[in-house]
């Protein structure tokens, strides 16, 4: 089927290799009654499936689906002055160079957002890992100080345990119980000594004879009484 343009004085028909499209009238009905308006048909004028109008009416030389476009509607017609195709081509390129401007401010915000999520994601990755630092630094402490003050481990287990283990942690937690014992029992043998130079026994003065007489004659006299 051939097409031909609706408008009056428009001699562009459907052929291979003319560059020329044609297009059926919106059927948005507010659009299509301003594209109706456009082409200035005779009063009464209605499109039918069968009417077609020819890109060479839109500024750019196709239609716009952008409401905001000056090709949104037809304005280029047969009596159209040079002059005011020029008007119309200018408010097209400010248009489009408003809508580049828009689309890159858009493609920036993304950027943004991304990068904010990026850094939002790196944020709490990094504070998980500096919690699970924390609390193998609060295990590890707990369990050295489990190891050191553990009340059922006896001297000869503890260096049972740093001779026969093999790990260099079990050898180093061994050791530090056995020296630990080690200080206890010069601690119990110090105080054992102390009370016995506090008892008062014939032991206590054997090594002084003034002392000891004094005991043997006088104190175990009284002691005995
Ligand atoms: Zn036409």
């Amino acid at each position: 089927m051939v097409h031909t343009c609706v408008v009056v004085r428009c001699k562009h028909r459907k052929t291979a290799g003319s560059g020329i499209s044609f297009y059926r009238f919106p059927t948005d009905e507010e659009r299509r009654q301003k594209w109706i308006n456009a082409i200035k048909c005779e009063p009464g004028w209605m499109p039918n499936d069968g009417s077609r109008l020819c890109s060479a009416h839109f500024i750019s030389g196709k239609q716009s689906r952008n409401p905001l476009s000056p090709d949104y509607v037809p304005s280029v017609f047969p009596d159209t002055t040079s002059p005011d195709k020029k008007r119309k081509r200018t408010a097209l390129e400010r248009f489009e160079k408003r809508e580049a401007l828009k689309l890159r401010r858009r493609e920036n915000a993304a950027k943004e957002t991304a990068a904010q999520a990026l850094m939002t994601l790196q944020t709490e990755a990094l504070e998980k890992v500096q919690m699970e630092q924390d609390l193998q630094e609060e295990a590890a402490e707990t369990l050295l100080s489990l190891q050191v003050h553990q009340p059922s481990m006896s001297c000869q287990s503890a260096q049972q345990a740093s001779t026969s283990t093999s790990s260099p942690s079990d050898t180093v937690s061994a050791a530090s119980i056995e020296l630990k014992c080690r200080r206890l029992l010069e601690e119990n043998h110090h105080l054992k000594e102390t009370v016995e130079h506090l008892s008062l026994s014939e032991n206590s003065f054997k090594d002084d004879d003034k002392a000891m007489k004094c005991w043997q004659t006088e104190v175990s006299t009284f002691m005995i009484q």
